[in-house]
């Protein structure tokens, strides 16, 4: 009985063995992909609406990215982006983010007749504002592009008040900041890191993860009128994500949300099936 014990035991080692082996042969494959994924056409981006709460005026359209992997298929951000945050080959899908959301943005501007278009928002990996390069690279996308720097919004996560981000993402963000792009902290309550040095930051938004949006318990509200509180103290817009319902809309239009983005204005999609002026969400 020992000897079967053991041998079951050993079965299942080399089980778990397998799996994991299953796991780091896919993470393997992501990786080598994703070094060419922003020349080989399996990137798309697709543009979810932002609504200026009560009007439902859409003010702005957040750039999401989309990978079909040639030999896996169709794979999540939540997935891809931190295998391409650790190899940094974030760097290059960044930059190929920045200049497809920039371009998208200007024909929006083109083609509409008095010029009012919304912004685009683009989510920015701390690995990208790192790079003492940064600013001068969006600067030469807009140049590039033509379009205007204050219709640029940079989406950036709590990660730039990590200690060891700080100094440089600070740097980065100041001199964008300056060019005239706006710049939002998303995924507000998810982190870990410290709010204190959150004055320091030329931030113009806060957005308010989804999380806390969809569920209805004294916490999630909590942390939504924390970031209120804040947001006031600090003259700062809030933005909610995660809108799936019109209950939630007019409990977070009550309570003071500048902003919402979710499925109840709009799924993300590509740009040609998009109206940018218009959602179907009837005006409060
Ligand atoms: P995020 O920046 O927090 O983006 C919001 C996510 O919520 C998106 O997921 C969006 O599709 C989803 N969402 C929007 N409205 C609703 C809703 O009403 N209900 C639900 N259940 N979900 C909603 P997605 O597109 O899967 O992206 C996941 C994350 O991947 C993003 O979270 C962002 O952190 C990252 N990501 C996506 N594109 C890029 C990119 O170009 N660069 C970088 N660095 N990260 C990106
Ligand atoms: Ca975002
Ligand atoms: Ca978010
Ligand atoms: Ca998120």
């Amino acid at each position: 009985a020992a000897s079967e014990a053991k041998r079951l035991g050993r079965g299942r080692i080399v089980f778990y063995s397998e799996v994991l082996a299953d796991i780091q042969r896919r993470r393997l494959a992501l990786s080598i992909a994703l070094a060419n994924a922003h020349k080989d056409g399996s990137l798309k981006l697709f543009f979810q609406p932002i609504v200026a709460a009560a009007s439902t005026e859409v003010v702005a359209l957040e750039a999401l990215l989309r990978w079909t992997c040639a030999e896996i298929g169709p794979v999540s951000p939540d997935e891809f982006i931190p295998l391409a945050e650790e190899s940094d080959h974030i760097i290059n899908i960044g930059k190929w983010v920045l200049q497809q959301a920039c371009s998208a943005a200007k024909t929006w501007q083109d083609t509409n007749d008095d010029h009012i278009a919304p912004k685009v928002a683009v989510n920015t990996s701390i690995r990208q504002l790192i790079q003492a390069s940064f600013a001068d690279e969006v600067q030469v996308i807009l140049k590039n592009t033509g379009l205007a720097a204050d219709h640029l919004v940079i989406e950036v996560t709590e990660s730039v008040f990590d200690e060891q981000n700080m100094q440089q993402a600070l740097i980065s963000l100041l001199a964008l900041h300056e060019m005239g792009v706006e710049i939002h902290l998303d995924d507000f309550g998810t982190g870990y890191s410290s709010l204190s040095r959150l004055h320091e930051f030329p931030m113009d938004a806060i957005k308010i993860d989804k999380s806390f949006v969809m569920s209805a318990d004294e916490k999630s509200l909590a942390v939504v009128e924390g970031a209120l509180l804040i947001a006031k103290k600090f003259g700062l817009k809030v933005i909610a994500e995660g809108v799936e319902t019109a209950q939630q809309r007019e409990k977070l239009l009550a309570l003071g949300v500048d902003e919402l983005q979710g499925y109840f204005f709009g799924k993300p999609t590509k740009l040609a099936t998009l109206s940018v002026t218009e959602t179907s969400v009837p005006k409060l």
